[in-house]
């Protein structure tokens, strides 16, 4: 089996592993005053440190999550209800969101759910170029001619493409606009260097570095306005209330210590990866690689080969032993082009032929050849048969 599907779910790293069994073993409410309560707290302690340093940020920014999910959520909700309690000043209010039109949906409907439960706020998209990197000059026009405090949101890297995004020019542009940004971390963090502090909000998810699922996190600027969408408790200073997923921090910690600074692994997906795409294209030389002339992340690799249906990509290559995933969903039989390749310009039946390759810090040679070798058999039966 190949599995090339890392931007989906990673593989978990055996340290996080071991360190999610060691937290099991761990009796004791990580708030309790005595020794098994402070036992788990050092844990969770320890998994704030390193999460913060592979984010560049200070530990005590770190809000831990059940996932990027309720992240991106929390930055959003907690953004607007935050400016809003913070200061009686309407002009302190968050009246206007930018979100990149390539945002993960958690951002992208979590903004539509805001706009459509509080009056004066309103959403607009900011549009990529063709390969997939954000118009900048959009944003500079965006944040000039609109009125209000604004709340921008872009991810670091994208998940379908993996095109990394100009995060330190919208930064400038941002913070002299005297507006807020969330960086949308995901797909980046590990993979490129990260800067905690050219943001207001930096969401991370743990399963996708070798974590656990159901684990994540919040990087809160102090300066940046929060209100919590869960109460009760009062846990991480009344911001995310609830006890916390030891277990599940534990591996988060695990796996962000395990890839933090790992040029070597970094280099390594980037060689096979870049591999893949040239063996790909001499034995398919009409492959579309989307974001290819963009600096994109070393394990990502969206294609479209012209003629072929994503869905069926998809399955054939499961039955073949390779697991990869589709570029575009299918609802009721039709293909529904992915977002991201239609705000690139990509024709409807040209993002209905992609998927994307994904590799992650286990990946081998092999797996990349198994993919082209499956790819190459797909293309050959399917156009041997339209031919025909
Ligand atoms: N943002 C991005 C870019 C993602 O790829 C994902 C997961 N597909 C999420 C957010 C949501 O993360 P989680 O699965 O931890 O809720």
């Amino acid at each position: 089996m190949a599995y090339c599907d890392h931007n989906a779910t990673s593989t978990l790293r055996p340290e996080a592993h071991q360190a999610m069994a060691q937290a099991l073993g761990v009796t004791g409410n990580p708030s309790s005053v005595h020794a098994h309560g402070r036992r788990a707290r050092g844990i969770v302690e320890d998994a704030r440190e390193a999460i913060a340093d592979l984010a560049g940020a200070k530990p005590e920014n770190v809000i831990f999550t059940s996932g990027a999910t309720e992240s991106n959520d929390l930055a959003i909700r907690g953004a607007v209800a935050g400016a809003i309690a913070q200061s009686e000043k309407t002009s302190a209010r968050i009246t206007r969101l930018f979100v990149s039109a390539i945002e993960h949906s958690s951002v992208l409907k979590t903004a539509e759910a805001v706009v459509e439960h509080s009056a004066g706020v309103r959403l607009d998209q900011l549009p990529v170029t063709a390969d997939g990197v954000l118009d900048t000059e959009a944003l500079r026009v965006a944040l000039r001619e609109g009125k209000g405090r604004a709340l921008v949101a872009v991810m670091a890297a994208n998940n379908e493409t993996g095109v990394v995004q100009p995060i330190g020019e919208i930064s400038r542009l941002v913070r002299e606009a005297g507006a807020l940004l969330l960086v949308d971390a995901v797909t980046a963090a590990g993979k490129i260097d990260l800067d905690a502090a050219l943001c207001d909000y930096m969401t991370l998810s743990a399963h996708k570095l070798g974590g656990p699922q159901g684990s994540g996190a919040l990087i809160v600027a102090e300066t940046a306005p929060l209100a919590p969408l869960l109460v009760g408790g009062g846990q991480q200073k009344g911001l995310r209330a609830g006890t916390e997923n030891l277990s599940g921090i534990a591996g988060f910690g695990a796996a962000a210590k395990a890839v933090r600074g790992d040029g070597v692994e970094r280099a390594r997906v980037t060689a096979l990866r870049d591999r893949f795409e040239s063996d790909l294209r001499r034995n398919l030389p009409d492959v579309v690689i989307f974001g290819e002339g963009a600096e994109r992340l070393g394990n990502t690799s969206n294609l479209a080969l012209p003629g072929l249906h994503a869905e069926n990509m998809v399955i054939a290559l499961d039955l073949d032993g390779v697991q990869v995933s589709s570029g575009s969903s299918c609802s009721s039989g039709k293909i529904a082009p992915s977002h991201v390749l239609s705000a690139m310009g990509v024709a409807d039946d040209l993002a209905g032929a992609s998927v994307r390759v994904s590799f992650g810090w286990d990946s081998v040679p092999a797996d990349a050849d198994a993919v082209v070798a499956a790819l190459v058999r797909l293309a050959g039966r399917v156009r041997s048969r339209s031919a025909a």
